[in-house]
Parts: structure tokens; C-alpha cells; sequence
């Protein structure tokens, strides 16, 4: 497989939409893993730190309303 951003040999797979990336073009992003409640109502979230982050995909700071998927 090889980096999506230039034709070196990839060595990490971006965890926020698959590309593939090489050592060169490799970022760090914070992956939020899980959201929880936590005291006094206050949303915490889970996160690990510098995941691996190709750089082209734009991983979203907040959930997205998904009308459509409304059935009611
Ligand atoms: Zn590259
Ligand atoms: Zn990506």
C-alpha cells in the first residue's frame, strides 16, 4: 500500500477514514474513542492522543444531526 499523499510505502493507516500514509506525511489527532456523562451532567469523552492522522480527511469536533436516519 502506498501513502496517500505521495508514492513512498505506507507505514500507518489513518483511524479517522483508512488512507494510507508514510512515514513523511504522518500527523497526530486526537481520536475520541467514547463520550460519557460524567459528575454534574458534564460530557466527558475518552480520548487517545496523537493518533495516527493522514492530514486529507476532516474528522468532525462535533456529532452531525442525521435527519434522514429519523424514522418516526
Ligand atoms: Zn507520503
Ligand atoms: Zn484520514
Amino acid at each position: 500500500m502506498k501513502c496517500c499523499r505521495c508514492s513512498e510505502i505506507a507505514e500507518a493507516v489513518c483511524r479517522f477514514c483508512g488512507r494510507a500514509v508514510c512515514g513523511d506525511h504522518i500527523q497526530g489527532m486526537n481520536y475520541i474513542i467514547t463520550v460519557y456523562v460524567g459528575k454534574k451532567a458534564i460530557p466527558r469523552s475518552l480520548v487517545v492522543a496523537d493518533a495516527v492522522f493522514c492530514g486529507l480527511c476532516k474528522p468532525q469536533p462535533e456529532p452531525l444531526d442525521m435527519p434522514y436516519l429519523d424514522t418516526d
